[in-house]
């Protein structure tokens, strides 16, 4: 803005992870002057934020990582097959690198307005601080799990010890040694950070509010022979993938839980649990384990019957397991390296705080109804506003002034999940009314980035410069989206796909769970259809 006006570009992309540093890349591509503005001082979004220790993704390096370029993908080497924070960092760190994107990205540049001017056609976008961009284009590729949510707890600012959130971790590491810790929380977060604590700390209360279901990863080193012959068939893993409703390369069972002998499905349950690779193949074991609370029960009895057989301390682990009301895998499942075995260690303690709720912090630690717990530090594993946090912390404008927050009040509307009715010109990447969060996060970046790229170059060859949702195609997407996910067990789950953990947030299933392959060819058939559902001018 050295001259006073506001920079002036084609696209502004907000956030840069792996949604934003794509967009960039594939608009740059097509000719377009493009900034990208990021909130933090790197790359990487999510994977730049937790740093918390254990900080791993659950879905396998192999798949969630770019598919866009084969020189990237044969010559990054992942490590592991579960990927560490530091690991997927520098591989987003990397990516930033090869493809010289740096340049167009502006770090510390938190965005805090985006106003459409029907007039101009154009998006007005400021920046922390003033600094302020015009563009005829605006992609949100903020992401689901961006703004921290740390529970106002009475006394927080009187505490005297130290104090993190798992997602605004101090990149200088934190040192447990000789402390004693309290973690609020047992979700992904909590689930990964408790047994690495454990084995610093001089002791660690770990408080549960809801006790959720953990699977083993079990994680091993990617052995270089392993990684070769994998590397060698990618075109054909990522094709199955494509093919799975995740996009996520495991394989899974065609049978109903129900249509098996009990004994048919231990093995198989015994199987993904230990010898199959663990994670999020338990959720593949049956078709229907998602739609079916009898066959639901079927797994969720198999791992508490696995936390009753790991955990010694019997009190202990009746807590630890899931009540009946919350079917397995509805809220997110969490996936373990030692999870439950932290609490058979001499210095671990499991408190319930469903039973006996934290009341404050104390300039010591904090209290609960019942009791005091002395703490030199605390850690919140308490998650997110997730999904639409952070467009809701931007004030996004549309025609006419709307506000996305307002328009938004009762659960966010789209057309796809990409687009929204009365904000022309603005595309969310992987975000609310996409399979998003329920799939691999980096397929769907990739298939909203390249639908955008296609859709903003067809735009250019028309001579059109306007393109936004109708509200009859988002009304009848928004209904599509609530219908199939009320044909599964998932809005019986207290998640934070439903918003449930956030209070006031209205209780609405956000994300697509269509699957990846009906939602491709949704979409794909929308740009072939003239980009049905869509007004353009
Ligand atoms: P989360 O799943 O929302 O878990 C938050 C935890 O904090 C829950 O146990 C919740 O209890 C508890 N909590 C919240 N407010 C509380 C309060 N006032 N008092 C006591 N307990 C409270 O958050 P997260 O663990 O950060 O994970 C969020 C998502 O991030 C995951 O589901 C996953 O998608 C992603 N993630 C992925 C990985 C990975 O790839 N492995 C790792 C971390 C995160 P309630 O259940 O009772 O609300």
């Amino acid at each position: 803005m050295s001259n006073g006006l506001p920079a002036d570009y084609d696209a502004i992309i907000v956030g840069g992870g792996f949604a934003g540093l794509y967009q960039l890349h594939c608009l740059r591509r097509i000719g377009l002057r493009v900034r990208l503005l990021e909130a933090g001082s790197g790359v990487g979004g999510t994977w730049f934020w937790n740093r918390y220790p254990g900080a791993r993704c659950d879905v396998e390096s192999l798949d969630y990582s770019y598919s866009f370029s084969g020189e990237l993908q044969q010559e990054w080497d992942w490590s592991e097959r579960y990927a560490t924070q530091p690991e997927i960092l520098r591989y987003i760190e990397e990516v930033a690198r090869r493809f010289d994107l740096l340049r167009d990205i502006q770090f510390n540049a938190r965005v805090t307005e985006a106003h459409f001017d029907a007039k101009a056609r154009r998006w007005n976008i400021a920046i922390a601080g003033g600094e302020r961009f015009v563009a005829t284009w605006c992609v949100m590729a903020t992401g689901c799990l961006s703004i921290p949510q740390t529970p106002r707890f009475p006394g927080l600012e009187n505490y005297e010890g130290r104090w993190h959130h798992s997602a605004d971790w101090p990149r200088e590491g934190v040192d447990f040694r000789g402390l004693r810790v309290g973690l609020i929380g047992t979700g992904s977060s909590g689930v990964q950070m408790a047994p690495i604590i454990a084995k610093q700390a001089a002791h660690l209360t770990v408080f549960q509010r809801t006790a959720n279901f953990s699977v083993p990863a079990q994680n091993e080193a990617l052995a270089p022979e392993a990684l070769a012959k994998a590397k060698r068939h990618y075109g054909e893993r990522r094709a199955r993938a494509m093919e799975t409703t995740t996009g996520i390369f495991l394989s899974g069972c065609d049978k109903s839980a129900m249509e098996v002998t009990e004994e048919e499905r231990e093995k198989e349950f015994e199987y993904r649990w230990r010898g199959a690779g663990g994670g999020f193949r338990m959720v593949r074991a049956f078709n229907d384990l998602l739609l079916h609370k009898a066959s639901n029960d079927t797994v969720a009895d198999f791992v508490r019957a696995k936390i009753r057989s790991i955990v010694n301390d019997p009190a202990t682990a009746e807590l630890l397991c899931p009540t009946p009301e919350l079917p397995f895998g509805t809220k997110r499942l969490c996936v373990d390296s030692n999870y439950y075995e932290t609490f058979n260690r001499p210095n671990v303690t499991l408190i319930d705080v469903r039973k006996d709720p934290i009341v404050e912090i104390t300039a010591d630690g904090l209290r609960t109804a019942a009791s005091r717990y002395p703490l030199d530090m605390i850690v919140f594993a308490t998650g997110f506003d997730a999904m639409t946090g952070a467009l809701g912390s931007i004030d996004i404008r549309g025609r006419g002034g709307e506000a996305l927050s307002e328009k938004w009040a009762s659960g966010p509307r789209t057309y796809l999940g990409l687009a929204v009715a009365g904000f022309p010109n603005m595309f969310v990447l992987a975000g609310p009314g996409s399979p998003s969060v329920l799939s691999n996060m980096v397929h769907s970046i990739e298939l909203h980035a390249d639908w955008v790229t296609r859709c903003l170059e067809c735009l250019r060859v028309e001579g059109r410069s306007v393109i936004e949702a109708g509200q009859r195609a988002e009304d009848q997407w928004v209904a599509h989206v609530n219908e199939v996910a009320d044909r599964t067990l998932y809005p019986k789950g207290n998640s934070w796909y439903l918003g449930a953990n956030t209070p006031g947030k209205p209780r609405v299933f956000m994300p697509y769970v269509g699957g990846v392959p009906a939602y491709r060819k949704i979409v794909t058939d929308v740009a072939e259809n003239g980009y049905e559902g869509f007004l353009r001018d």
